[in-house]
């Protein structure tokens, strides 16, 4: 008798359990048991598609988060195409009185979309406001983010240490960005160059993640009032010093003023460190910048570019900060000179960097004796790659290129 007790209490525990467990109105994001969930990220996918195909591989969850509400409580595996329609959200046959639903695969089942593009954690679909389009976000633990981005900027052959320095700095970079701007959107941080690049699983490597799990939580502070994380830039080559934050995104931090890096010229490719001559026509150049900056059309045809300020360091470096555009209505503006290299050549392939000089010929404007790859703020890729092969520990790469900063441990 006494055994049936205990065997009933024991179920009746079981249950409640499970019913607490299972909480609808709860976090709605799966985390992978490494990572604490106030860690979890968003990640913009793509801002406006008109329609997008899901396949849980497993059971899933269909939950609308500002209903707090799973609106149907478990879907099986599917492969559904997911639209707007008449301001709500169809998914397959089902049509949901909702403009924001989170599809929530059990926990470690990827889901796909598209052509297989594979993901951890959850799909979260929002209607746009002109009801036609969806975003698409992709809500993860942050050690699932980072598999998906680590080896989407490093190549995974590259060392050990380069990989956890590269690890650590983008798992700082994305706590700062959601901290700094996610409270005021529904994601953090975007999947491309304008954040970090992220792949998804598509992307992960077993070295890569094998760097992400042995600095696992840790993140780098540098003392603004108190010790906290800050935007830990980085870029591919620096050409040979690393730039002050404030010359190229406007904000201040003691570690990000730049350093001489004698790393990077050892191990980049010659095109790649000193980069070929680019040349673009005027008209192209004008229609791209008038493009991104609608207000300087006042300067009519822009006809002469020229550097307004400029950082120079030794052996005769310089970088472009600021460039003045002089117009055919006489009127002048400026721009920062990242802005007037993204702005001419958004994938930066060209135009790699702001280290060049620029000439205004009749018809078009040359980039010539162009050096580096990248913003340049913060850690220089390659020289990290370079410092590791010489010998040198994740910690010495990150104390080089973020001086004055400390590790700290989150979980
Ligand atoms: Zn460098």
């Amino acid at each position: 008798m006494f055994k049936h007790y205990v065997i009933s209490f024991v179920v009746i525990a079981a249950f409640i359990l499970a019913v607490c467990c299972y909480s609808p109105s709860g976090p709605i994001t799966n985390l992978s048991a490494q990572t604490p969930e106030m860690f979890a990220v968003k990640v913009l996918l793509n801002e406006s598609v008109t329609k997008i195909s899901f396949n849980a591989r497993g059971d899933y969850r269909v939950a609308d988060p500002e209903k707090l509400t799973v609106i149907n409580e478990i879907q099986k595996p599917d492969f559904i195409t997911i639209v707007v329609d008449g301001n709500c959200i169809k998914a397959g046959f089902k049509k949901y009185n909702s403009r924001h639903l989170v599809f929530q695969p059990a926990v470690d089942t990827p889901f796909a979309i598209n052509d297989n593009q594979q993901f951890h954690g959850n799909l979260e679909l929002i209607v746009n406001p002109d009801n036609k389009t969806l975003m698409v976000i992709n809500s993860l633990s942050l050690e699932d983010y980072l598999a998906g981005v680590v080896a989407s900027e490093m190549p995974s052959y590259w060392e050990t240490e380069a990989l956890k320095a590269q690890a650590i700095a983008a798992r700082t970079y994305v706590l700062y960005i959601k901290s700094k701007h996610g409270k005021n959107r529904p994601w953090d941080v975007k999947a491309t160059q304008a954040n970090q690049v992220y792949k998804g699983m598509r992307a992960e490597t077993m070295r890569t993640n094998d760097a992400i799990t042995a600095t696992a939580g840790l993140v780098l502070n540098c003392q603004i009032e108190n010790w906290d994380i800050f935007p830990t830039y980085y870029s591919s080559v620096c050409g040979g010093h690393t730039e002050d934050t404030v010359n190229v995104f406007g904000d201040e931090f003691f570690p990000l003023q730049g350093v001489d890096c004698p790393w990077c010229r050892y191990n980049t490719k010659p095109s790649l460190f000193y980069w070929p001559d680019a040349a673009f026509d005027k008209q192209t150049v004008n229609d791209n910048i008038f493009a991104r900056y609608p207000s300087l059309r006042e300067l009519g045809t822009i006809n002469k570019i020229e550097p307004a300020k400029e950082s120079k360091y030794a052996g005769g470096l310089s970088r472009i900060i600021s460039v003045k555009l002089i117009g055919s209505t006489g009127k002048v503006g400026y721009l920062r000179g990242e802005d007037l290299r993204l702005a001419v050549d958004p994938t930066g392939a060209k135009i790699q960097s702001t280290i060049c000089t620029i000439i205004s010929m009749k018809d078009e404007f040359l980039f010539i004796a162009g050096k580096g790859f990248g913003h340049g703020v913060g850690m220089c890729q390659y020289g990290a790659r370079e410092m590791a092969r010489q010998g040198k520990t994740y910690k010495e790469i990150l104390d080089f290129y973020y001086p004055g900063t400390r590790f700290k441990k989150l979980y």
